[in-house]
């Protein structure tokens, strides 16, 4: 089961891998967008850290929606409101009940929904999407948590993004272009999963 101090835990891992990566994040935005998506993420992940340390939880929910509560409200761009809904998700569907295998997996299929539904966008257009489905499609079809699983999953789908064109967010400007380069806001998603990969095992 995912415990608050699970929770917890995967927040200051991923915080810490968006801050040590910060630049690499950049760079990534910079060949297909503006260059700001490690700028964003770096600052909404050091402004869920002060949230979180700040407080005393007794629920994985209550953790997901501080997160979330805090990057809508202090990053720009794209990916704020993006992951923000995902926490928002994920702390809704993990509300009043042990989080469990079954309710974990489903948390990450409700944030998946309403990252495509908020985005207006589907599987396949180089979003971070790609990565949150595949996550999502691994965890449906597997029994258990197992990092391995989490982990390949999401570097599968990060990888995936490189060789498509994108048609969702400021790479699509690019066209053809796109295809060749990370999206940057699947390899922050990565770093997400890899650090619930760590967390859980
Ligand atoms: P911005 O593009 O506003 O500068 P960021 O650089 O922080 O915002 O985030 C860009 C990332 O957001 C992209 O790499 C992509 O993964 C994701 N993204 C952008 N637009 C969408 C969308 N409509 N649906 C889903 N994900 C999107
Ligand atoms: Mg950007
Ligand atoms: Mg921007």
């Amino acid at each position: 089961n995912l415990q608050v101090e699970h929770a917890l835990d995967w927040m200051a891992k991923t915080n810490e891998k968006i801050q040590d990566n910060k630049e690499y994040l950049t760079t990534l935005d910079q060949a297909i967008g503006d260059g700001d998506h490690g700028i964003n993420m770096a600052r909404g992940f050091g402004e869920v850290m002060k949230k979180l340390n700040g407080e005393a939880y007794q629920h994985a929910a209550d953790v997901m929606k501080d997160a979330a509560m805090t990057l809508m409200s202090k990053v720009g761009g794209a990916a704020g409101p993006l992951y923000g809904t995902a926490f928002l998700k994920l702390s809704m569907t993990f509300k009043g009940t042990d989080v469990d295998y079954a309710t974990f997996s489903k948390g990450i299929e409700d944030a998946l929904n309403g990252v495509k539904q908020r985005g207006k966008a589907e599987i396949g257009e180089k979003t971070l999407v790609d990565v949150w489905s595949a996550v999502a499609n691994a965890l449906r079809e597997n029994e258990g948590f197992d990092s391995e699983v989490i982990l390949q999953s999401a570097k599968s789908g990060m990888e995936g993004s490189k060789d498509i064109k994108a048609t969702k967010g400021r790479a699509a400007y690019l066209g053809d272009r796109s295809i060749g380069h990370l999206d940057p806001g699947s390899v922050s998603s990565f770093y997400l999963f890899e650090s619930l990969a760590e967390v859980i095992n």
